[in-house]
């Protein structure tokens, strides 16, 4: 594995509280995009005709019905509007599906109804009518605090637009949330400290700061591989993390997971539920679940990517899914791992052992304490420091 110096941690990372149940969500995935980001590879398409918005809902009706079915009893702490980009739904169709989520299971007073949403005019425009079905959180694609970058990001909107969202979301939805990436191509150490200080300064309470990472299939791959997109090399990608780290954790809004950072209290309860590994449903193409199963197994669920081919498996079967599959539980115990050890929380040993009927690698343990990369808190609790955050995968592949 790739290790970098040795991290001092102690005053980067806030030591974790006794962390809270991992509570039970539902994702719904809107799969459309007004046009296509060069860098993403997400689940999402650009349609040329309007989407039938309506045949849509009794789609994702049906399937909700047909994953309440298997989770009876479970109470809905979160639902979480992804994609895609869900602010191109009408503000009724956002309703109908909160309103067939209510039919279906019962739903935690103070549940978190997050939708994303992209900063144009026209989709601001549909904040009002988001808040009044009942989304009480959005989280903004603003992705950068400059036009050239946004244009070379292929964005739709430009800086005046999403300061006009911010502005607006911040007056019209009790919680907001915004994404930036970094370590965007020719961007300095300077530049990213400078834009991160006013995105804070703009923040609510939380905010996403995704490295910019070059995916396979991507124009930007394509770029990248004939030389003609430099992005920032390791050692100076670990450079714009460290001071994001410091920057945000100086300002009141610490990591409290790789790329997330709250105010204490404000994380987002959704994403919590993927990385305490709790259990989810998960509607609409290319949508993830884990679902509880008979005799206490875990179901990893996968739907149909392509919308069309899903909405006519839904309208037959009343179920997208291409993927239901009861995990082991060294399976299991890998999950856990990997999605644990993303926050600065951490992993509570007790259940992985559980899981894994073993006890974790005393050696790589050691190994990987001695580089700085992971440390106990307390005797059964373990988490990667920023360090180890940087190189999480060879982390989690040396402990598993
Ligand atoms: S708006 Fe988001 S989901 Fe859509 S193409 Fe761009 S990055 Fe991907």
């Amino acid at each position: 594995m790739n290790l970098i110096a040795p991290h001092r941690t102690s005053d980067v990372l806030p030591f974790a509280k006794t962390p809270a149940a991992p509570g039970f969500g539902v994702y719904v995935h809107w799969p459309f995009c007004a046009a296509k980001c060069p860098y993403c590879d997400f689940n999402s398409h650009v349609r040329r005709s309007p989407v039938d918005q309506p045949r849509y809902v009794a789609a994702f009706t049906r399937e909700l019905k047909e994953a309440a079915r298997r989770s009876k009893g479970e109470l809905v702490t979160s639902i979480f509007f992804g994609g895609g980009t869900p602010s191109l739904m009408a503000p009724e169709t956002v309703g109908a599906i909160l309103d067939a989520i209510a039919a279906n299971w019962a739903i935690a007073p103070d549940a978190e109804i997050t939708l994303e949403a992209n900063p144009s005019s026209v989709e601001a425009s549909r904040f009002r009518g988001y808040r009044a079905a009942g989304v009480n959180r959005v989280s903004l694609g603003v992705q950068a605090l400059n036009d050239p970058d946004l244009r070379r990001l292929g964005r739709l909107h430009d800086v005046a637009a999403a300061l006009e969202a911010i502005r607006l979301a911040r007056e019209i939805f009790p919680r907001l949330s915004f994404d930036l990436i970094y370590a965007r191509p020719n961007q300095t150490v300077e530049a990213w400290e400078a834009e991160l200080n006013q995105a804070i300064d703009l923040a609510a309470d939380h905010l996403s700061l995704y490295q910019l990472t070059i995916e396979m299939g991507t124009p930007f791959f394509e770029l990248h591989k004939a030389g003609k997109l430099k992005v920032p090399d390791g050692e100076l990608s670990a450079e714009l993390y460290e001071a994001t780290q410091a920057i945000t954790a100086a300002r009141g809004l610490p990591a409290y997971e790789i790329s997330n950072h709250a105010v204490p209290g404000a994380e987002s309860r959704h994403n919590l539920t993927y990385w305490r590994y709790g259990y989810y449903a998960g509607v609409g193409p290319g949508a993830h679940g884990r679902l509880r199963g008979e005799n206490g197994q875990r179901h990893a669920i996968a739907n149909e990517p392509l919308p069309e081919t899903w909405l006519k498996m839904v309208e037959s079967w009343d179920s997208g899914a291409t993927t239901d599959e009861a995990l082991s539980l060294e399976e299991q115990a890998d999950e856990l791992l990997l999605m644990g050890l993303r926050l600065t929380e951490g992993i509570d040993l007790t259940r992985w052992r559980k899981l894994a009927g073993r006890d974790i690698d005393r050696a790589s343990e050691r190994d990987l304490a001695h580089h700085g990369m992971i440390e106990r808190l307390g005797p059964d609790r373990i988490r990667a420091t920023p360090a180890g955050m940087l190189v999480l995968d060879a982390v989690v592949a040396d402990l598993a």
